[in-house]
């Protein structure tokens, strides 16, 4: 199978309703309606050149994907965008303007609003899907290989994808021709358009199969299992090949993008390829030097503060980050180490202090003895 990483990491996810201009309550025509809307305001055709209306057009198309879905809308409402992991959404970033307009039933929609469009004949490549995997830290470190299920609208086995009853054959469409286009206008001007009763396809079931209810297509669940490289970024996305959906007209498959996410981990933050950690030490370890445990990629390891070593002091163990994804280059782990004052002293332990204290002096404390004899000074002592 052949994997291999995007470059560009896949933005936060937007608010769908938000996208929309929809109440969380709005009910399916009123999604509907807000979707044709919002299309019609962002459509390239309207806006030519126009790459930020192209990408609210398609995060449009998203958000009316899962809203005008009883399912997918409940999971987003209960879950979020959590609840649609795995579910297989269309990875509308990636698709063109006509097979968008083309979604939904929308064809003869959109080509009433801007004219022509609609699916021409002859093989089409099927839609490209996304879903998404999670991975530990030290999944990243190491690589891993995740298996990830997730469902796809597959040709129905029963009728092979015609949509036809099996025994009964789709037949050639008696307005257009078979061609999926119609003419409208006579003379000089002729605006050409989707078909009405074919939706384009040419061809007409009369008899449609029971499986598929004439769709041609079934949800089916998958199942692929990925090797994802070391070193991988959250948002970055893994592309199997021909995973995604199925063409028409024996076009290829699609591509199935997988997006990581990244679990938190309990004590190390990821920084580009290095990871820190803070660790806090007692004041006699700062004062001191001591070795101390900082936690790691592999469980812990030992690390030597010297003495003197001061609040916010940044210990960088080289080679113990995280492997660079094209490279494989090894970043750093920084230890930032934050001092503990000690609080709840007990009698012995106060005494000490108060002794020490006495003995403080500009050697022990360079900075805060030159911060009071300055502070003196300001103030004319
Ligand atoms: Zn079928
Ligand atoms: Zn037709």
């Amino acid at each position: 199978m052949r994997v291999w990483i995007e470059t560009n990491a896949k933005m936060a996810k937007q608010d769908y309703y938000q996208a929309l201009g929809v109440e969380k309550s709005a009910s399916p025509e009123e999604i509907k309606r807000a979707y044709r809307r919002m299309a019609i305001k962002h459509h390239p055709d309207k806006n030519p050149g126009n790459k930020e209306a192209e990408a609210k057009f398609k995060e449009c198309a998203e958000a009316y994907e899962v809203l005008s879905d009883l399912d997918k809308r409940k999971q987003y409402d209960q879950y979020g965008h959590e609840g649609l992991r795995g579910i297989g959404m269309h990875d509308f970033s990636r698709m063109n303007v006509e097979d968008i307009s083309s979604m939904f039933g929308f064809e003869d929609f959109f080509a009433s609003v801007f004219g022509g469009g609609g699916r021409r004949g002859g093989p089409v490549r099927g839609y490209d899907l996304e879903t998404g995997v999670e991975l530990t830290l030290d999944e990243v470190a190491h690589g891993t290989e995740k298996t990830i299920e997730f469902t796809r609208q597959d040709r129905c086995p029963e009728c092979k994808g015609t949509g036809a009853a099996p025994g009964t054959q789709p037949t050639r469409c008696p307005l257009c021709g078979g061609s999926g286009q119609v003419a409208k206008g006579g003379g000089f001007f002729q605006m050409v358009s989707t078909c009405p009763q074919c939706h384009g396809t040419g061809q007409i079931v009369k008899n449609p199969c029971p499986t598929c209810r004439g769709n041609g297509r079934v949800p089916k669940k998958r199942t692929v299992t990925i090797k994802i490289p070391p070193g991988v970024h959250e948002g970055q996305g893994i592309r199997v090949a021909g995973e995604g959906e199925p063409g028409h007209d024996s076009g290829p498959n699609g591509d199935l993008y997988v997006y990581v996410r990244i679990k938190p981990h309990e004590f190390l933050e990821r920084d580009g390829n290095d990871l820190i950690a803070v660790v806090p030490i007692s004041f006699t370890q700062a004062a001191l030097g001591a070795g101390i445990e900082v936690p790691s990629l592999d469980g812990t390891r030992q690390l030597k503060i010297p003495p003197g070593t001061q609040y916010g002091s940044l210990f960088r163990i080289r080679g113990q980050g995280l492997p660079d994804v094209r490279t494989g280059r090894a970043g750093d782990e920084l230890v930032q180490v934050t001092i503990e004052t000690p609080t709840n002293l007990n009698t012995k332990q106060g005494e000490l202090l108060r002794e020490f204290a006495q003995t403080e002096n500009k050697n022990v404390s360079p900075k805060s003895s030159s911060f009071f004899e300055r502070l003196k000074r300001h103030l004319g002592n």
